[in-house]
């Protein structure tokens, strides 16, 4: 039977893992990170969610031996950048035959296996590896299309590029790649269980937006991890790769970052750039 695979697609800087640590705490979910960087992740010796190494994290010795057996490979797990580009993939996902198609495939049917998991959350976000997974016989794919505002995601990188001394994206290639981006999304949505979820609504009320992303893989978690309003509990995951705060345990807050309305001309240019599909997504011209 095919493994149920819930995808949050879209851009990064819009809560993914957040919200991927988040739907890890329900019954049966197993948040897996990003796991389209898998073999990157192992190879650069980066740690497990859970705190330990990845290659010396039980659960990870547990998923690998039960994927490739002896012939233990993590090096199939990596789903190749230049692959990600949209039209490549489209070709690829209609020939079905991708290079790492059987990895990944074993990978979610040894997650499941052995963690007795329902539904593996996948927090990868890259549109060509949701076409990806949209292919492969053994995934059974759901889509969380996360979207934000195309200023905050176009501020949140700059400060996440600025803190790291690396060059950003600049405001118009960020407006652009959101613009490409969100539609490859929403297409792939048509073919698969899909829900649309802003990030000022999950940061807003994340409780119903649990609820919601739980019902559309047909599940009820009768215990959610909120402690209070704007406040959660979060036990350790397994994730590989992702936002630092995927090491944030305990009680954790949720709250909105909205700190690019303070910005003055990149707010301008980003939200030029990005009408009409902004007014869709409800995101008026003045905040
Ligand atoms: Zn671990």
């Amino acid at each position: 039977m095919a493994v149920r695979v819930l995808l949050i697609a879209g851009l990064g800087h819009s809560g993914s893992t957040l919200l991927g640590a988040l739907l890890g705490q329900l019954d049966g979910f197993f948040f897996v990170g990003e796991l389209k960087s898998t073999a990157r992740a192992f190879e650069r010796g980066q740690r497990c969610g859970c705190g330990e190494p990845l290659s010396e994290c039980p659960t990870w010795r547990g998923i690998l031996a039960a994927a490739f057996g002896d012939r233990g490979s993590v090096s199939e797990l990596e789903f190749d950048n230049s692959s990600a580009r949209a039209l490549g993939i489209l070709r690829q996902h209609r020939s079905g035959t991708h290079p790492c198609a059987g990895a990944f495939a074993a990978v979610f049917r040894a997650i499941a296996e052995t963690t007795g998991s329902r539904v593996v959350v996948d927090s990868s976000k890259w549109p060509g590896y949701a076409y990806f997974l949209g292919g492969l016989d053994d995934a059974d794919l759901a889509l969380v299309h996360l979207v934000r505002d195309p200023r905050g995601v176009a501020h949140s990188r700059r400060k996440h590029t600025a803190r790291l001394g690396e060059p950003g994206l600049g405001p118009a290639r960020s407006a652009m790649q959101w613009n490409v981006w969100n539609p490859v999304v929403e297409a792939l949505g048509r073919r698969v269980a899909y829900l649309r979820l802003r990030y000022e609504d999950f940061v807003n009320a994340p409780e119903d937006a649990v609820r919601k992303i739980a019902a559309l893989v047909g599940e009820a978690p009768l215990r959610l991890p909120f402690t209070a309003i704007g406040e959660a509990r979060l036990e350790p995951t397994h994730s590989v790769t992702g936002n630092r705060t995927r090491f944030d345990t305990g009680t954790v807050p949720i709250e909105l970052d909205d700190g690019w309305r303070r910005e003055g001309a990149s707010n301008g240019a980003v939200g030029a750039l990005t009408w009409p599909l902004r007014l869709r997504y409800g995101y008026r011209t003045r905040p």
